[in-house]
């Protein structure tokens, strides 16, 4: 694609993606710098890569924009698009007037890799469907029941249908590689029970457990509504290195405004809440989120759905632990995480519900068994094959690879699903708080006094405290206006102004009264008086949290 030797058309192992980061950084030493934020269990770097032009500010003296991908092992498709974004960024630079304006006002820190030991794990045969990150290999922490594993040998983990009368499932009658639900009152033919490929551990001769218990699912290891009972947890909130990590890190840079986290798949961009109804959020937050979501549905063409309402579902148990939980539930951030790649959609099945576990019929199963076998059946789909299993007899082995169907698009769809959602984050960093001195003025008033007054403005799209949410949990910090006065004295007026919250233009959503309502001002002035003899050099700086920090400064001649 470029002499930079960056794809967009495969899955990077860490040697390639580490590789072609630092190829990126190294031919933009001016807007991009890389380093590492922990160290996995085997010992690989999660990388860091912070961009942004530090001649106009340094870099957390401005709104910054959080992307991140693969914290799920086997989600490789968002490694991509967050490489994506550090190469749209880096290359666009100087070219396109979005990428220019963001890079020279904004920050974007960037992490491709949060598991690499996981996906290193699953990017290799035999494609385990969970790696969790690296502490154990996948299953060696079950105590019973089903193990991954490929015991047939032919280097993928897929299915096992095993013969069984009381079988919930049977060969479709016109496509004997589907398999279909037996309806009720249905007897008298061929049923199975279906399993993932693999042995059982202290099988009692009659059950086979699946699902159970076991570590390594880092998006339930954050400390908001932190919970043992969710698989994968952890010991105890950020007991995960890699979480760990990321948490300092996202704590250190209060300058951040906006995430997006990548995950497959669904082909939605889940908002919040994801513990709670709609009608519990507050509705200014819940009407912007609905609002920068339309531009990213716009852009992808993914709905923007809440967690809790259409991603959950069963509503008693909702997710505990979520990185989004913890970002936005108690630190006000405006977060997003987006399910990269739909396959039933785009093997021509109508979307229906977003969070849908049910057993497909076979209609649905033909057009995606259809689409795979045209486009990913090199490494998606695996015959169906008899095999002598030690514990279950005679069984056959085969069926669709989750990883490299429903998991993660095809190689030659890849690069459009990385763009599209790499210009909706830029939509969205650019929603930002910008707060900046709009007016600076001097005016004399005799033996060597000045009256100096600043008006600090928001331009964002934004309000300066980002969220409701930030106000309730009392994490919004006040803009503050300063003077010093070099070669002179202030006379009156103290040196920091605090002023509160700015506005930012989403306020006008909120549907309030469309008659008498008072807006939170956007904008606020502030006064000083000084003494300032000739010469004298006179700066006010403006300083906001999320917004960022301006400098205004006036030489007195
Ligand atoms: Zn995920």
């Amino acid at each position: 694609m470029t002499d930079l030797d960056v794809h967009f058309d495969r899955y990077y192992t860490y040697a390639e993606m580490t590789a072609a980061l630092e190829r990126l950084v190294a031919a933009h030493p001016n807007l991009a710098t890389m380093s590492s934020l922990a160290k996995s269990f085997e010992g690989r770097d999660v990388w860091l890569i912070e961009i942004g032009n530090k001649e106009t500010r340094p870099l957390d003296e401005k709104p910054g924009y959080y992307i991140d991908g693969q914290i799920h092992a086997e989600e490789h498709a968002t490694s991509a698009t967050a490489l994506y974004a550090v190469f749209h960024l880096l290359t666009q630079y100087g070219k396109d007037e979005e990428v220019t304006r963001l890079v020279d006002t904004q920050t974007f820190y960037i992490l491709p890799r949060i598991n690499p030991d996981g996906a290193e794990l699953s990017l290799v045969s035999p494609y385990y469907n969970w790696c969790g990150n690296g502490r154990f290999m996948p299953g060696a922490d079950r105590i019973e029941g089903l193990i991954p594993e490929d015991i047939d040998g032919d280097g993928f983990i897929v299915w096992m249908r095993v013969p069984d009368p009381k079988g919930e499932w049977k060969k479709d009658a016109n496509n004997p590689d589907i398999m279909v639900q037996r309806a009720p009152g249905e007897e008298g033919g061929q049923y199975f029970r279906m399993y993932p490929e693999g042995t059982i551990r202290n099988y009692n001769g009659v059950n086979v457990p699946v699902e159970k218990p076991f570590d390594g699912n880092m998006n339930r290891n954050f400390p908001t509504n932190w919970s043992h009972q969710e698989y994968g947890a952890g010991e105890h909130p950020l007991s995960e290195p890699e979480a760990f990590g990321m948490a300092k890190f996202i704590l250190a840079h209060p300058n951040i405004c906006g995430m997006c986290a990548y995950h497959t798949h669904g082909g939605i961009i889940l908002r919040p809440s994801m513990t709670k109804p709609d009608s519990a959020m507050s509705a200014r937050d819940m009407n912007l989120y609905k609002e920068i979501g339309k531009v990213g549905t716009e852009l992808t063409g993914y709905p923007t759905v809440s967690i809790y309402e259409e991603f959950t579902p069963d509503k008693s148990v909702v997710r505990r632990g979520g990185l989004m939980d913890w970002t936005y539930e108690e630190m006000g951030i405006i977060s997003f995480g987006t399910e990269l790649w739909d396959l039933e959609r785009t093997a021509g099945v109508p979307k229906e519900g977003y969070y849908n576990l049910y057993p497909r019929n076979s209609e649905i199963q033909q057009k995606v068994y259809d689409y795979v076998k045209a486009n990913m059946a090199e490494k998606g789909w695996r015959d169906w094959k008899s095999f002598d299993h030690p514990q279950l007899g005679k069984v056959e082995i085969g069926g669709m690879v989750n990883i490299w169907t429903y998991r993660n698009p095809p190689g030659n769809l890849l690069e459009e699903i990385c763009r599209q959602n790499v210009l909706f984050n830029l939509k969205h960093a650019a929603a930002a708080p910008q707060v900046k001195i709009e007016d600076l003025s001097v005016t004399p008033m005799g033996a060597d006094l000045y009256k100096v007054r600043a008006v600090v403005g928001n331009f964002g799209y934004l309000p300066t405290n980002l969220s409701d949410v930030a106000i309730t949990n009392k994490v919004a910090k006040p803009v503050v206006a300063s003077i010093t006065v070099e070669g002179g004295e202030l006379a009156m007026n103290p040196e920091k102004v605090e002023l509160g919250n700015l506005a930012g233009r989403n306020e006008r959503l909120y549907p309030w009264s469309p008659w008498g309502q008072q807006w939170t001002a956007n904008a606020k002035p502030v006064e000083w008086l000084v003494r300032a003899p000739a010469g004298a050099t006179i700066t006010v700086t403006s300083k906001s949290e999320k917004g960022g920090t301006q400098r205004a400064v006036h030489t007195i001649s």
